[in-house]
């Protein structure tokens, strides 16, 4: 039986997007991270408590979202430069959007960039966006069993982001087991267990960053 490949001309045409992308960054000496995350993982939230704990990073950022430009206008309301991409009904960024966006953002100013994808724990992993890393952001109250269930996306990222942990109390989860269940998944994960109300966790996020050279 014949394998149907319709997938591969897709991804072989995203990573040389992607191999661009990474030469831009690269030249303009920018850290980038992929953050990706089920809707209302509190990805946007992250990035704003973030900005709030690197005041001296010049940080730029990428919204995917499919429609609205909210998010980009959270981060713009901060002062950081920003870009909205709208997929329409496309369920994650691919290379060419974010190499299209570059061109709206400063980059001769920049040392940190944040991609912030299309609310989906699946598919934005299978394509490289040029980043360097890829943070999964996965709240308290999606449970324990999202890593095992969502495997490939965990085992393709660097860190996971246990955010919302002021909730942990009301959902029953505990966010150390959360983060302990996705570094089974893929022991080399760097985790992080966060609270963008309580700033719970920040200062580690922040360390974690810094060591990138971002700071
Ligand atoms: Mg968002
Ligand atoms: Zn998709």
């Amino acid at each position: 039986m014949k394998r149907i490949l319709t997938r591969e001309p897709i991804l072989a045409a995203n990573d040389a997007a992607a191999r661009a992308v990474r030469e831009r960054l690269g030249a303009a000496g920018i850290f980038a991270v992929n953050l990706i995350g089920s809707p209302g993982s509190g990805k946007t939230t992250l990035l704003e408590a973030t900005v709030g704990v690197l005041p001296g990073v010049r940080m730029g950022i990428i919204e995917g979202d499919l429609a609205t430009d909210r998010d980009a206008r959270r981060l713009a309301a901060l002062g950081v430069p920003a870009v909205q991409l709208n997929t329409g009904s496309g369920c994650h960024l691919d290379a060419a959007m974010v190499l299209g966006a570059l061109e709206r953002l400063p980059l001769v100013e920049l040392e940190l960039l944040f991609i912030e994808n299309v609310g989906n724990l699946v598919c934005p992993a299978a394509f490289d966006l040029g980043e360097a890393a890829k943070a999964v952001v996965l709240s308290v109250a999606e449970g324990e069993d999202k890593p095992e269930k969502y495997a490939p996306t965990f085992l393709r990222a660097q860190a996971v982001v246990v955010t919302k942990a002021d909730l942990a109390p009301h959902v029953g989860v505990d966010p150390h087991r959360l983060a302990a269940s996705a570094r089974a998944i893929n022991p080399a994960l760097v985790s992080f267990v966060v609270s963008a109300r309580s700033g719970e966790g920040l200062d580690d996020w922040r360390g974690w960053l810094a060591a990138k050279g971002v700071e």
